[in-house]
């Protein structure tokens, strides 16, 4: 497989954290080829799209893509195909990035920045694996109608049973790699769609004897979620469910510049970003906190390199860092000293 990467900054804070993740990134592992492509507001500022092709090509010739953040304000209300988060809407969907994935790590000393009580996340890690490209976001038809001369709206979900097994078994796959508990999340007492996917999810799990799977209502899980989050290992869920837990989850933390994300399709190819987006308000002062960029990169090279040597590796640096006392600006109280997203980074490359 090819080793070669492509660096997708685009706006705001990207650059500033996907440069410091690329600086880890290439300290563990030198011999990679990085190549970095203009995408997003930045793309559209030199007068081309949100994807310019020869970003696409970058693409396809590489094993995955390390981005940072797509939006500028701006672009706000002009429509999607015009705005620079177009970008991560193609990227998702013609490389078929069907696999969300989130883990969500409460890091040692950060437990107060929680806005759950500390004893409730502390030493948190459980992940949300999302499906990204089905469910009701893409269902036909989607549209607003008159009916009987009164204002209605459309939205379809539906779900194939392959998309579900595809799903599961990254899910089961993660999971046997962790704590071996598997929580799939569904609404099955109202939906169709969430009834084939309990029967899909059940039928796929004789397969993985040594991993013990429960299933939730949509309504309990985000509820068990901020009641004991740490009894959660993997969670696999429906499009629109993973897009509102795994934020749920996302906020348990406290700082959302500390989660990482992989989109992946099942040959491995996979996207690599931060949860957050491009940060406006602090872009260009040099404080983003860079470790979600960097456990990113972590994540790129075990998901989509299968080098979990140099993952494990970086993730160690972040964790050593955190416990030196590292912090970047949104972790201390206002007034209080904090480190630079430079500094950081020099933090996690001495405990490299
Ligand atoms: P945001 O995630 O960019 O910012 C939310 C808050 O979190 C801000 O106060 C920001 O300063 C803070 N924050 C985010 N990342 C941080 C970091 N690494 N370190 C410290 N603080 C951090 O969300 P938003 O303000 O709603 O969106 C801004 C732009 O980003 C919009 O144009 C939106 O469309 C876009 N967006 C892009 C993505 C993506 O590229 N994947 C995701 C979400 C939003």
């Amino acid at each position: 497989m090819s080793q070669r990467v492509a660096v997708l900054p685009g706006d705001g804070i990207g650059p500033e954290v996907t440069h410091a993740a690329l600086r880890v990134l290439q300290t563990v592992r030198p011999d990679l080829v990085c190549e970095v492509g203009t995408v997003g507001g930045a793309a559209l500022a030199r007068g081309e799209s949100a994807l310019p092709d020869h970003v696409r090509t970058l693409c396809d010739a590489s094993a995955a893509i390390l981005f940072g953040a797509v939006g500028l304000p701006e672009y706000d209300g002009k429509p999607l195909a015009e705005r620079p988060e177009y970008a991560l809407f193609l990227l998702r969907r013609d490389y078929e990035l069907f696999a969300n994935i989130r883990p969500v790590r409460v890091f040692s000393g950060l437990e107060d920045a929680s806005s759950l009580k500390a004893e409730l996340v502390r030493g948190l890690d459980l992940v949300v694996v999302r499906e990204l490209t089905g469910g009701i976001y893409f269902g036909q038809p989607k549209e607003q109608r008159i009916i009987d001369g009164v204002e209605a709206a459309v939205d379809t979900m539906i779900y194939h049973a392959p998309e579900v097994e595809r799903i599961a078994r990254v899910a089961f796959d993660l999971a046997r790699a962790r704590r071996k508990r598997l929580t799939s999340v569904d609404k099955q007492n109202i939906l169709e769609t969430s009834r084939l996917w309990r029967r899909v999810v059940d039928r796929i799990a004789p397969e993985y004897p040594d991993v013990q799977l429960d299933h939730l209502l949509v309504d309990n899980a985000a509820m068990q979620l901020v009641r004991r989050p740490g009894d959660f290992d993997v969670i696999v869920t429906e499009n629109m469910f993973g897009d509102i837990l795994s934020d749920e989850a996302a906020i348990l933390t406290g700082s959302v510049g500390t989660l990482p994300s992989a989109s992946i399709r099942a040959d491995g190819f996979g996207l690599y970003e931060p949860v957050s987006g491009s940060a406006p308000d602090i872009a260009g002062k040099g404080i983003a906190n860079p470790t979600a960029a960097i456990l990113s990169a972590a994540m790129l090279l075990r998901m989509s390199l299968h080098d979990d040597e140099h993952a494990a590796q970086i993730e160690r640096a972040v964790d050593a860092a955190y416990a030196h006392g590292a912090r970047t600006s949104e972790l201390v109280h206002p007034g209080m000293p904090s480190l630079s997203t430079q500094a950081f980074t020099e933090a996690v490359l001495a405990a490299l």
